[in-house]
């Protein structure tokens, strides 16, 4: 257990004191954490030709994350589902504001992660299908954006370091890039050691497990460089993306398994 508090201070030191760095989840940072790795996930199209391309595209994340850390993180069959998606899931949404309550015109994702007892209890992806350029994956877009939010499911949050894969909007990064390496190592480490010990959150019991931390992933059409006004820009949508109550507590029908 004091090992267990040194890492979280330590955790939270360089939460605080070095704000350009890597962020882990807040119900990470709560104590909660994935019960055993692989993570097991699985692909939900709504048309058999969606299949293919995404399951590569999540193979290859998968591959680019786990080599980072050098051991297997998570598990996706190369198959995919076609129709309704349950479990810790990857989907395709083609009424995304309805299904996500986030703008369809400038976020291209939603990660979704659920609490059961002390552990991550469910995780669920959704993907904007209605962005363009999402389902034919223009420019890298598609694999950008599964890249970034693979480190939403491990518990990452975004990080304060700009271009790269977990900073809060679309960078041009197609790779993983130093601080993002840094940070899942950091978060797997972490878990391990709580799986180890058999760590139990405080708030396991308490009503904070029926809140499940979300993060929206926006683009802002940037493109390469960005410039100035792009980055203060989403920086503040970023700030907003923090502070909201739906971002924070997302209401029960944000839930994938009340979605239609
Ligand atoms: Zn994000």
């Amino acid at each position: 257990m004091t090992k267990f508090l040194f890492s979280k201070v330590i955790i939270l030191l360089l939460f605080t004191t070095n704000i350009q760095a890597y962020r882990f989840t807040s119900d990470f940072l709560n104590g909660f954490y994935w019960q055993s790795f692989p993570v097991q996930m699985q692909i939900f199209v709504n048309e058999n030709s969606q299949g293919s391309l995404l399951s590569s595209l999540v193979n290859q994340a998968v591959n680019a994350w786990e080599s980072e850390v050098g051991r297997e993180i998570y598990s996706v069959p190369t198959s995919y589902n076609v129709g309704s998606s349950f479990g810790n899931n990857i989907r395709w949404s083609k009424n995304f504001a309805a299904e996500t309550g986030f703008d369809p015109s400038s976020t291209l994702a939603v990660t979704t992660r659920r609490t059961s007892g002390t552990y991550i209890g469910q995780v669920e992806v959704v993907l904007n299908a209605e962005f363009p350029g999402m389902l034919t994956n223009s420019g890298q877009i598609l694999y950008r954006t599964i890249l970034h939010e693979l480190g939403h499911v491990i518990g990452l949050d975004h990080s304060e370091v700009s271009q790269v894969v977990m900073a809060s909007s679309l960078t041009s990064a197609t790779s993983l890039q130093g601080d993002d390496s840094l940070g899942v190592n950091a978060v797997v480490d972490e878990a391990l050691y709580r799986q180890s010990i058999g760590f139990t959150s405080e708030l396991s019991s308490s009503d904070e497990k029926n809140s499940p931390a979300a993060c929206g992933s926006v683009d802002l059409g940037g493109g390469d460089g960005g410039g100035l006004p792009n980055i203060l820009l989403s920086l503040f949508l970023g700030f907003i993306l923090i502070l909201s109550p739906k971002v924070l507590r997302p209401t029960r029908n944000f839930f994938p398994d009340q979605l239609t």
